[in-house]
């Protein structure tokens, strides 16, 4: 059976199913270009009232790569490269806390099929938002706060502040860590859990840096990357735009529990108490900075289930499974649920949206709870590091790249495994 795909923005055949979505972030704006390129009728509700380039430094696998490569043949890729940090001349420099450097990672060898991003998050957002909008002119509803959503067998829906509702054949809740889909999925509210860490985090010009001569070295080679690893702490460091931006980030421990907010203005004393006799360069770093936040991170257990009861409302991204950024994998595998949804649907057709949701959760949920993971064994490789053993396998302290996660297509692996899934679910 030859399977229609469509490689890229050509309007394809239409397939008559409206596809609501809640949220623009990075899981909302790829579920609705991904339904666009699937002939899908698409619109974005979120709540922001307008573009902002908000949060710091964010990661893309080239399992990212290679959903942002059929995106207008290249055009959103070649967008984003200037905005990325490049790593062919650096790689990542991994230190003891010490300050004596283990082992330096090489960087990705660049493929041009799955190319990989780290950048401002605000900057890569505005280039995937501007795309869904300007080329290929989805309609986004900005300033629209989502208080309450419904479904019945044939339809699902959304309520705003103001009382209008908007109706439609499924309804993506892309709404965030935060997520009020969840609440209607699930049947009760799930208080999200502090993951017992924080991270300290910042962005900001280069122009004191470059004034120190401990730390202009940084930002006047090209761009550059380095960790420094302690005990149940890591330090990450980034010159990003040929060593233009600094960016670092501080994860530690943090018992709190989740307030209400949970990114809240950081103070330099206490990152100072953290890194306390270590390299005086993570020290020289840090005292550059402007200002800060302090990033509870928040987890979750895998959720039970993903779809309402009627299959018409479906959590996708953050608000179905909040990811700790060890797995620099979050806004990816939200990338991904986006792919698969989208091909669910024109595979099962208008008649079985119920099924196509139902086979979106069951083709996804393995995979993300298995990456999911990665974010904890990450951080506790280098946290719990045994710097003797890393001494005589230096290698062994790098970041994981493993093929099951980076070699993934998840345009090819939808369209391979639906029709068994859906199966199940007719
Ligand atoms: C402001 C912001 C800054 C961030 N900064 C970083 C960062 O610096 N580094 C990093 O690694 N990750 C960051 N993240 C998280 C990262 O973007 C996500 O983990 C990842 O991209 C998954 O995206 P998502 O689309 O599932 O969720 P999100 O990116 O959280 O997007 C959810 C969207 O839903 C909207 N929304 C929520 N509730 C409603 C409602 N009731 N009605 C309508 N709209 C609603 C939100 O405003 C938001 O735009 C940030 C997220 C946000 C929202």
């Amino acid at each position: 059976m030859t399977i229609p795909q469509s490689s890229n923005d050509a309007q394809p055949k239409p397939s008559g199913i409206k596809v609501v979505v809640v949220g623009a972030g990075f899981g909302g704006l790829t579920a609705a270009i991904e339904c666009h390129r699937q002939g899908h009728n698409v619109e974005i509700y979120e709540s922001f009232p307008e573009l902002k380039s908000l949060g710091d430094i964010i990661s893309f696998g080239p399992n990212a790569g290679r959903i942002f490569r059929r995106w207008s043949n290249g055009a959103v890729v070649d967008r984003m490269t200037p905005l990325s940090i490049n790593l062919e001349n650096h790689g990542f420099k991994i230190h003891k806390w010490t300050g004596e450097l283990v082992h330096t990672q090489l960087a990705h060898k660049p493929n041009p099929e799955a190319p990989v991003f780290n950048g401002h998050r605000g900057e890569l957002h505005t280039v995937v938002f501007n795309h869904a909008k300007d080329d290929l002119g989805i309609p986004i509803h900005l300033g629209q706060r989502v208080t309450k959503y419904f479904e019945d067998e044939t339809q699902a829906g959304i309520v705003f502040e103001n009382g209008n509702k908007v109706t439609a054949d499924i309804v993506i809740g892309a709404d965030g860590v935060r997520s009020q889909a969840r609440e209607l999925v699930l049947g009760y509210f799930d208080k999200p859990k502090s993951s017992g860490y924080a991270v300290f985090r910042a962005w900001f010009p280069n122009t004191d840096m470059i004034k120190d001569p401990r730390t202009k070295h940084f930002c006047e080679n090209g761009d550059t990357f380095n960790g420094w690893i302690g005990p149940d702490v890591h330090f990450l460091f980034s010159t990003i735009k040929n060593g233009q931006d600094c960016c670092w980030v501080l994860t530690h421990k943090d018992e709190e529990d989740i307030k209400e907010s949970w990114s809240l203005p950081g103070k330099l004393e206490d990152v100072y108490k953290v890194i306390e006799g270590w390299d005086p360069l993570c020290k020289a770093i840090v005292e550059k900075t402007p200002s800060l936040v302090d990033w509870k991170l928040v987890y979750r257990d895998p959720l039970p289930k993903w779809v309402s009861e009627h299959g018409r409302i479906a959590l996708l991204g953050d608000s179905a499974h909040p990811f700790l950024p060890t797995s620099a994998q979050g806004a990816t595998q939200a990338m991904e649920d986006g792919v698969v949804m989208a091909i669910c649907l024109r595979r099962a057709g208008k008649g079985s949206v119920p099924a196509a949701v139902r086979a979106y959760e069951y083709i996804r949920y393995e995979r993300v709870t298995a990456v999911q993971k990665t974010g904890e064994t990450t951080r506790d490789m280098w946290h719990k590091a045994d710097w003797e053993a890393v001494a005589k396998d230096p290698a062994s302290i790098q970041l994981p790249r493993e093929d099951w996660i980076f070699g993934f297509d998840a345009e090819n692996n939808a369209e391979a495994v639906f029709d068994e899934a859906v199966k199940k679910f007719l």
